[in-house]
């Protein structure tokens, strides 16, 4: 068994991972001294069925060459080997089960995310294992984002921490929209990941 103190889950389709994602996990890494956060690449995603996601196999391979050099992240395929759709509640679950005695759980998010907290399955339950870290993103508002969760019952609200980061407004939609466009994805998300896509041709569509 390791001796984490403190882990994290930072879940997302990653379709592909981005420099919007690392600055939130390495910012909530620094503030909440964390010893691990876990990149959980989801499956089957119940909550994007507007366009065709991107191979698993794919976007996990993209979330390893985007981790690799940093030792506190690593890539778990958990989402990925199970069947059907993912929740957070499984997931956190599964790592609850694995740490529980050992190590305090905490989920990252962006704030976009977190505005929908109220209709992720088994929310409260959600709360009581893990603490979420909520990151600031451009398109959500601090103001929207606090008010907001005051408004939540004390018993979610209470368990979410919003965490101010350095504005990045990249995201995978557009990264997807400029390959397909035939524009400029550098300096948005990782070279290795930016060499992955061109090698494999994805997002030409
Ligand atoms: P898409 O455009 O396909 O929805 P995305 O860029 O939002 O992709 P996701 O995989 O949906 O990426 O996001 C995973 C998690 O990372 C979510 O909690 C999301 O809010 C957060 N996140 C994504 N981009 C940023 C960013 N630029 N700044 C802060 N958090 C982000
Ligand atoms: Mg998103």
């Amino acid at each position: 068994m390791s001796n984490f103190k403190r882990i994290a889950i930072m879940g997302g389709t990653f379709d592909p991972i981005h420099f919007g994602h690392l600055v939130a996990a390495e910012a909530a890494r620094d503030i909440f001294k964390l010893d691990r956060v876990f990149f959980v690449p989801s499956g089957n995603p119940p909550h994007k069925k507007n366009y065709p996601v991107t191979d698993a196999k794919h976007r996990y391979l993209m979330t390893n060459l985007a981790v690799a050099a940093n030792p506190y992240f690593e890539v778990s395929s958990i989402e990925i080997e199970r069947e059907g759709y993912s929740y957070a509640i499984d997931t956190v679950t599964e790592f609850y089960n694995r740490y529980k005695s050992q190590a305090e759980l905490f989920f990252i998010t962006g704030a976009d995310a977190i505005l929908e907290i109220l209709t992720w399955k088994n929310v409260e339950r959600l709360t009581e294992l893990c603490r979420f870290i909520a990151a600031t993103r451009p398109g959500t508002h601090l103001d929207e984002l606090l008010k907001f969760i005051k408004k939540l019952p004390d018993k979610i609200g209470k368990k979410i921490h919003i965490m101010e980061v350095p504005a990045l407004a990249i995201s995978s939609t557009d990264i997807r929209q400029r390959v397909a466009n035939h524009r400029t994805i550098k300096y948005l998300l990782p070279e290795a990941v930016e060499q992955y896509i061109v090698k494999n041709g994805l997002y030409q569509t």
